[in-house]
């Protein structure tokens, strides 16, 4: 992982952690605003149900009230109306009621005022007009009539909140008067201060239609004593408006005030008698008081907790991006250039060279590294190393990279493709470095030199940087072992060559141990006859891979390495072994020519190695010709010819091979003691060539077949292509051809079903 997909990474967990959190509030918001609409639409039924309930209580006690003052009336209407009965019957009844004042006041003719007191005071000179306006009010009222109960009035003598009844009082079919009970608003007081108002909640005030405060509930809220609901301003002046029409109609409604930064919510309920409206206040949640605790406070704690986790997270992301970023500068940095090491330099690259060949990729290194940091110090190779970074850091441009990849192993990448100018650049580079001085000394000249590959040159199918640096690596090698070139650029054809040459070297042991070189046979045709004379046994390399390797691919570097003559060796076994399995058969064997290289010719042994083979397979050596090169006679003609003299004791034939491609000359000829020679191909093609003089290469061939004639030696004639050829070797007399006109080189098993034992047609 890299520094960009950390932060990637990190990024999204902040992402996802937010979209959580703010999924989880909405939620809980959401779900918190439902149970808040759905337990406040309960609590507001519940306040309408209760206050209903205290309306119904307060009308219920002024029906008693009324019921007991009917009674006292009706009671009154059939004694004699003298001052006794009446007071007597007031104080029966005191029993009974909390009347505090009951008045008879007579109508018309009738002289009759009475006053009686809760503390027994008896007045019959009762004045009406002594009276509270509102009792006069209803006292009037009653005279014609109507029973009535007054508004609530202050009494001036026991300084309280009354209220009177007041009915009318009949002897006989006669209205005499009116009889009044007043009361103080403390019974009401007694229904009002409940202390079980929604659940202990609540409060309810007894007002007017014009909001002033009639019985004040002592469980309130507002701690001042308000004369009206709309004192202090604690309802709006727009709730107030509300209130007036609603209370002007007579209707229930709703409202809300806040005190103390508190809001409160309130139910003004008619109770249909003088305008008057309970006022009743919801001061909490009420009831479910416990469950809006609960909620606040499981709002609370998820806040906390999402705010405790978005702290933790934060530092957890701190700490791992730090620690990561130390890990990622590890792991992806040089620590000492501070370059990119090779593993970040493979993620920079590697897409590019993936996705274009326009770039250069560059390998240096510096000559004798290992020596500066023995002589000088590890200090002043490393400041060496560093100094190395910078040069190459002020060369390189947007987009291009380089790296520290081992000790003193630089990479560059440039996005340039022409040569010149990539080794113009390098060169400047190495140029600068070489201006190092170690410790000031300017004595010691540091010499770099580098490998380049260019995408263009290459344009790999399926490039990857890995290919890329092995390539550059491969050039590196060449420029290190080349005196003359510090830059060598990659080339793909001499490449493919050093991989097979090195493939060759590293596989030749074990592939002749597994067989993999194969005999192939390619004919020797007797121009006579038609027949087939002979066969070259020539090597085909076939691994398991299946694709066939030719002799030239690899014998030159065998011929190198020294394993030609154990490849010869094994040749000459081959075919000896060939040779016994065709006898053992019952075929007529055919001679079999082996190609000998140098190596095998000198080496001591070989002369016994090759009789040992002759006893092995029991076969006569004059079935086995022997093909030497010609330039093996350059060396020592002497020692050359005592070997050919050996080997022909032993029944070989002796051959020389390639006559005419290279140092040909008669005398070679004249003196070695060979019995057949074989022309290369090159003679027929000369005969071919326009620019050639035709007849002088005839005379030329000519004579030579004349003097091996004389000399009692064969000749064949390789590289025979076509019916001319073959009639001008036959012109000339030679012996044997051998080329593709007759056959190509075939396995042995299609030479033997195809030739032996039969005339070639
Ligand atoms: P060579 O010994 O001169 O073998 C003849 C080469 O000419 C063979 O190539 C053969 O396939 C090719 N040839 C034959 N007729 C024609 C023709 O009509 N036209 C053309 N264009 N080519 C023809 P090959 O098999 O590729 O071998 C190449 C050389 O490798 C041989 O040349 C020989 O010098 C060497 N060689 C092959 N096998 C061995 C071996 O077992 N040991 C050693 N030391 N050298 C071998
Ligand atoms: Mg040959
Ligand atoms: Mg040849």
């Amino acid at each position: 992982m890299n520094e960009r997909a950390l932060q990637k990474r990190l990024k999204r967990l902040t992402a996802a952690f937010i979209l959580i959190s703010v999924v989880i509030l909405a939620f809980g918001s959401l779900a918190s605003y439902y149970l808040r609409t759905v337990l406040g639409e309960a609590l507001s039924e519940q306040m309408v149900s209760e206050t209903e309930q205290y309306k119904i209580n307060i009308l219920r006690q002024m029906d008693a009230d009324y019921q007991t003052l009917d009674t006292l009336a009706s009671f009154l209407r059939y004694s004699s109306m003298s001052t006794d009965a009446f007071i007597n019957a007031f104080l029966d009844s005191k029993e009974h009621n909390n009347f505090e004042q009951l008045c008879f006041f007579g109508k018309g003719d009738v002289d009759l005022n009475i006053r009686v007191d809760s503390d027994k005071d008896v007045d019959e000179d009762a004045e009406l007009a002594s009276m509270d306006e509102n009792v006069i009010k209803i006292v009037e009222q009653a005279w014609d009539g109507r029973s009535g109960v007054s508004r609530i009035y202050r009494d001036e003598h026991s300084d309280r909140n009354m209220f009177a009844y007041a009915v009318p009082v009949y002897a006989g079919d006669r209205q005499v008067g009116a009889l009044t009970a007043s009361l103080s608003t403390d019974v009401f007081s007694d229904v009002l201060e409940n202390t079980s108002i929604l659940g202990g909640e609540g409060y309810i005030h007894l007002i007017s239609d014009s909001g002033a405060i009639l019985v004040r509930s002592e469980n309130r809220v507002v701690k001042e004593e308000l004369n009206s609901i709309y004192e202090g301003g604690y309802i709006s002046d727009r709730e107030q408006e509300r209130i007036e029409a609603a209370m002007a109609d007579g209707v229930q409604c709703t409202t809300e005030f806040t005190y103390e930064d508190a809001s409160y919510k309130v139910l003004l309920e008619p109770v249909g008698v003088n305008g008057w409206y309970l006022f009743c206040v919801q001061t909490a949640e009420g009831v479910s008081r416990t469950i809006f605790n609960l909620m606040t406070n499981t709002r609370i704690i998820t806040v906390v907790m999402l705010f405790a986790i978005l702290i933790v997270i934060t530092f957890g992301y701190r700490m791992i991006y730090q620690g990561s970023r130390r890990l990622i500068r590890r792991s992806y940095y040089d620590p000492l250039t501070g370059a990119y090491n090779i593993v970040k330099f493979g993620y920079e690259v590697d897409p590019l060279i993936k996705s274009t060949y326009d770039y250069s990729l560059a390998a240096l290194n510096v000559r004798q590294f290992k020596f500066i940091n023995e002589i000088f110090g590890s200090r002043e190779a490393d400041s060496l190393l560093c100094y190395i970074r910078k040069v190459i850091s002020e060369h390189v441009r947007p987009e291009e990279y380089y790296c520290r990849s081992s000790e003193d192993m630089f990479y560059i990448l440039f996005r340039d493709t022409d040569r010149e100018v990539i080794h113009d650049r390098l060169q400047e580079i190495i140029r600068e470095i070489s201006a190092f001085g170690f410790g000031g000394r300017r004595d010691y000249q540091i010499l770099m030199y580098c490998g380049v590959v260019i995408g263009t040159d290459v344009r790999d199918q399926d490039p990857d940087v890995q290919k890329s640096m092995t390539h550059v690596r491969f050039a590196l090698d060449t420029a290190r072992s080349s005196l003359k070139h510090n830059i060598w650029f990659y080339d793909t054809r001499l490449h493919e060559s050093e991989i097979l040459e090195n493939y060759v070297e590293s596989h030749m042991n074990q592939a002749l141990e597994n067989g993999e070189f194969k005999m192939f046979l390619q004919p020797k045709i007797d121009l006579k006859t038609g027949r087939v004379g002979g066969a070259e046994a020539l090597v085909r390399w076939i691994p398991d891979s299946g694709k066939m390797i030719y002799p030239g691919q690899f014998i030159p570097v065998f011929e190198n390495n020294g394993f030609c003559s154990n490849l010869d060796m094994y040749m000459v076994e081959q075919a000896c072994r060939q040779i016994r399995t065709w006898i053992d058969q019952g075929s007529d064997p055919v001679p079999l020519s082996v190609n000998q290289s140098k190596l095998l010719f000198y080496e001591a042994d070989y002369i016994d190695r090759m009789k040992a083979l002759l006893d092995k397979y029991q076969i006569s050596g004059e079935l086995i010709t022997l093909e030497i090169l010609e330039g093996l006679a350059m060396e020592n003609t002497d020692e050359l010819n005592e070997k050919i003299l050996r080997l022909r004791e032993l029944g070989f034939r002796i051959s020389m091979d390639d006559f005419g491609s290279g140092y040909s000359s008669l005398n070679t000829l004249a003196s070695l003691k060979i019995d057949e020679l074989k022309f290369d191909r090159e003679f027929l093609l000369r005969l071919k060539d326009s620019n050639m003089d035709y007849s002088r290469q005839i005379v030329i061939m000519n004579e030579i077949v004349e003097l091996t004639k004389k000399l009692k030696i064969k000749t064949v004639v390789e590289g025979v292509e076509t019916e001319e050829n073959e009639e001008l070797i036959k012109s000339f007399g030679c012996e044997y051809g051998q080329g593709f006109y007759y056959s190509r080189p075939v396995s042995v098993q299609e030479f033997s079903e195809k030739y032996l034992n039969h005339k070639y047609a």
